[in-house]
């Protein structure tokens, strides 16, 4: 149809929407031809080392040949059925690896295509949980400022009020409640002053609120925000003593992005409801799940609406599944930890000096994640195709130049990934 890149960028600038961009005012998109490891190869045959596992994703690196022949495999016997009336291995394996690996409790699991719907099917749960009880009224959920849970308008209503979407679409958005955002960065401590008004809100609140929604210990695209354990340990105990559900979002934690295999791990909690995605499946094929505890599902199934309703066309594909499988099974048996470990330490040795420039505002580290918050939003048309001229592939948002590299990222080209960071971000200027 077009016979150079050229032509073809032109028709993308024209005619395709990429996340959160305007088609009048275009930002530059770079054209990939393959990737494979750490490295995506442009179009024009240059190449560059992935600092963000395309959103979390792809942590054993592209092109992986496990991760292939897992999906060649499943092809030769179905790439989809129906989950109504049918089911399959690849699923059932899956369950069984999600519900082996989260906490005891976690007995039942609901595969679903996207980590936004994966949240819509938590607050389904949630709300029909309380529903079966009798208790119509609990329909809303506390959560925390900076959130991110999603673009669907169920998830959306839950991200944050200010930097999130809510003014464009206020009337259409469920009202829910917004505690304080615990204290992040430097101040990692316990915040007293975070949780009396998170508690405040829930004593208020505790007629209509059918459970607490928040992403544990990162807020990721809601600002790279890292709180305690301690909050989180705190909020726990509150939805105990309240009686009311937690759902924990850890569609960009889990799968050993902090640390531990899930955030919550490192509090010594656990939640009602949790949610997962990215990761899942190593990056290769959209699916996400919704867990909970046989408390939940029992009191859905044996209440008043025993039907859990939700049902997208997709759910559980089975490549997507098969995949899952093979990408869990790599991570299991891979020194998953000693790499976080590693690449934590390296990125708080070579972001360290990243504090001395005067457009950097903090600088922060947690597990395989590495952020720099400026002062000021990034120029996206100057910054995107700078660390492209220097060869590493970093996506900067609002304030913030992040990586979050596949845990299999070498040294070598970590340092490069990060020394870009520092030259980059030293040429701001103002
Ligand atoms: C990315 C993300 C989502 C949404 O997942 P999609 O697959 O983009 O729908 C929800 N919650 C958190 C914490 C995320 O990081």
């Amino acid at each position: 149809m077009f016979d150079d890149w050229n032509a073809r960028a032109n028709f993308d600038k024209q005619h395709i929407w990429h996340p959160y961009t305007s088609l009048n005012h275009p930002t530059p998109v770079f054209p990939v031809a393959s990737a494979s490891g750490v490295r995506l190869r442009l179009a024009d045959g240059r190449e560059l080392i992935d600092g963000m596992s395309s959103w979390w994703a792809a942590i054993h690196g592209y092109n992986h040949p496990v991760l292939n022949a897992a999906i060649e495999e499943q092809l030769k016997s179905m790439s989809h059925v129906m989950f109504g009336g049918l089911t399959h291995q690849p699923a059932i394996d899956l369950a069984q690896t999600l519900i082996n690996i989260t906490y005891d409790d976690l007995q039942h699991v609901f595969f679903a295509d996207s980590g936004s719907v994966s949240v819509e099917v938590a607050i389904k749960m949630a709300i029909q949980y309380w529903a079966s009880q009798g208790q119509h009224q609990k329909q809303r959920l506390l959560t925390i400022k900076n959130g991110y849970h999603g673009d669907t308008f169920g998830a959306m209503a839950v991200c944050d009020p200010d930097n999130g979407m809510h003014h464009l679409f206020n009337d259409v958005l469920a009202k829910h409640l917004f505690a304080k955002s615990p204290n992040c960065g430097k101040q990692q401590a316990y915040d007293a002053d975070a949780i009396d008004n998170f508690e405040r809100l829930l004593k208020g609140n505790l007629n209509s609120i059918a459970a607490v929604i928040l992403e544990p210990l990162v807020q990721g695209a809601g600002g790279m925000r890292f709180y305690s354990t301690a909050y989180l340990k705190k909020v726990r105990e509150l939805c105990d003593e309240y009686n009311v559900l937690l759902i924990l979002d850890e569609i960009a934690t889990g799968f050993g992005r902090t640390g531990s295999l899930f955030a919550y791990e490192q509090a010594n909690i656990a939640p009602d409801i949790l949610c997962v995605g990215k990761a899942l499946t190593g990056g290769y094929l959209s699916l996400s799940a919704t867990l909970c505890s046989r408390k939940v599902a029992n009191g859905i199934g044996s209440g008043q609406h025993p039907t859990l309703m939700h049902g997208p066309t997709f759910m559980a594909n089975p490549l997507a599944c098969a995949v899952a499988n093979a990408s869990l099974s790599l991570l299991l048996n891979s020194p998953w930890q000693q790499r976080i470990n590693n690449i934590e330490k390296q990125l708080q040795q070579e972001l360290a000096p990243c504090h001395t420039l005067s457009a950097v505002k903090d600088v922060r580290v947690k597990g395989g994640i590495g952020a720099i918050e400026l002062h000021k939003p990034v120029d996206i048309h100057w910054m995107q195709p700078r660390f492209v001229e220097l060869g590493v592939w970093v996506r900067p948002f609002s304030t913030l130049v992040y990586v979050m590299p596949p845990y299999i990222i070498e040294p070598a080209d970590l340092s490069k990934v990060t020394s870009a960071m520092f030259q980059v971000v030293s040429e701001i200027n103002g």
